[in-house]
């Protein structure tokens, strides 16, 4: 194989010795790439394997996914989290169907202006599949050049200084290959705390390996304290069915189902909390019974903890707002896509 410069031939050989055999790296269809590249925003690996493979066996082409409707690709994503990603994804094929013939845009900087796409999705997806020589930076990347350019803070002066060295770099036979070994390298061996620098391939170059304490480059993000929230809800029973309401008009975790309730100052008096949310937000007129149970989950930026109670519809009662709503059985459960937090009410259920 001829690379086009030392450092790329560096990157590559090592790529080809080293990569994992991961299910999206077997094609160069640019819907299946850009699948795999949504999914893997902020998540692991080993987790979106699973996820990658039923999608694409559901919806093997951008025509196929167009044609389906939101629940169903929701049930399918349903775990895998941030699901305006998903959300997403179905907003941008349909125009692709509908403006672009069903193939992506030729130009990457029309791709970039579709729902869910930005300027890291656009290189990824256009370098693996078409060859374009446009670099990606991804976090993985950002640690391994801030690492190899001595760089502390991710300043707009120091991203547009890693991205010319990448562009310098970038290999002109193998732009999605480069791409590919850098994020590689990022995170199977440049990693946050404990950067294998023994086992590295670009240690010749790499100013933060000289001064023997790489794992300092880039300096830490201040973390912000995460919230933690109490909620109260009611599995609300109508004869041997109970009411779920589709989440509208939320930035999170929009468009899933789950039980009526709200969020709570204090777990004092819970029963008559309840009461009052269900009232006042939906018009509910119900009797809180026995409780079910409590749960905690932890999502990306904030922590609940859960508190179920059964209650009973009284006679003519209906949840009166802007969501849609349903009364399904217990079986049903797995027609529709909940939040983690539901799942964990939902085992506690079956105990109950
Ligand atoms: S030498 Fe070490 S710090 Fe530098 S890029 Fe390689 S793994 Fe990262």
């Amino acid at each position: 194989m001829y690379y086009t410069n030392n450092t790329s031939s560096l990157l590559l050989n090592w790529y080809e010795q080293s990569k994992r055999n991961l299910p999206w790296r077997n094609t160069k269809d640019p819907y299946k790439i850009w699948v795999s590249e949504i999914m893997l925003q902020q998540t692991q690996v080993n987790t979106v394997i699973p996820y990658y493979k039923k999608w694409v066996s559901a919806y093997p082409t951008i025509n196929s996914l167009a044609e389906t409707d939101s629940d169903s690709i929701l049930k399918l994503w349903e775990g895998l989290g941030y699901y305006n990603r998903c959300l997403n994804l179905h907003k941008a094929v349909k125009i692709i169907v509908s403006n672009y013939g069903s193939s992506l845009p030729k130009n990457p900087n029309v791709f970039k202006t579709l729902p869910g796409v930005g300027e890291y999705t656009a290189a990824a997806v256009y370098s693996i599949a078409f060859s374009d020589q446009l670099p990606v930076l991804d976090g993985n990347v950002k640690r391994v050049l801030s690492r190899i350019l001595k760089i502390c803070r991710f300043t707009k002066y120091n991203k547009n200084r890693i991205l010319s060295k990448l562009k310098s770099w970038i290999d002109k036979n193998n732009p999605g290959d480069f791409n590919q070994a850098m994020m590689e390298l990022g995170s199977t061996v440049c990693l946050p705390k404990y950067p294998n620098c023994r086992m590295c391939p670009l240690k010749s170059i790499c100013k933060g390996f000289e001064t023997g304490r790489p794992e300092s480059y880039p300096l830490p993000n201040k973390q912000k304290p995460i919230p933690r929230y109490l909620v109260l809800t009611g599995i609300i029973w109508k004869n041997n069915s109970f009411l779920i309401l589709q989440r509208t008009g939320y930035r999170h975790l929009t468009n899933l189902w789950e039980f009526p309730g709200g969020k709570i100052q204090s777990n004092r008096n819970p029963k008559l909390q309840l009461t009052k949310i269900l009232t006042k937000k939906y018009n509910l007129k119900v009797s809180i019974q026995n409780k079910i149970g409590c749960v905690n989950h932890q999502y990306s930026h904030f922590g609940i903890n859960l508190t179920c109670f059964n209650c009973k519809v009284e006679d003519g009662s209906v949840p009166i707002g802007i969501q849609p709503y349903r009364w399904i059985k217990q079986h049903e459960i797995n027609k529709f896509a909940f939040p983690k937090a539901n799942h964990k009410l939902f085992d506690i259920m079956k105990d109950n």
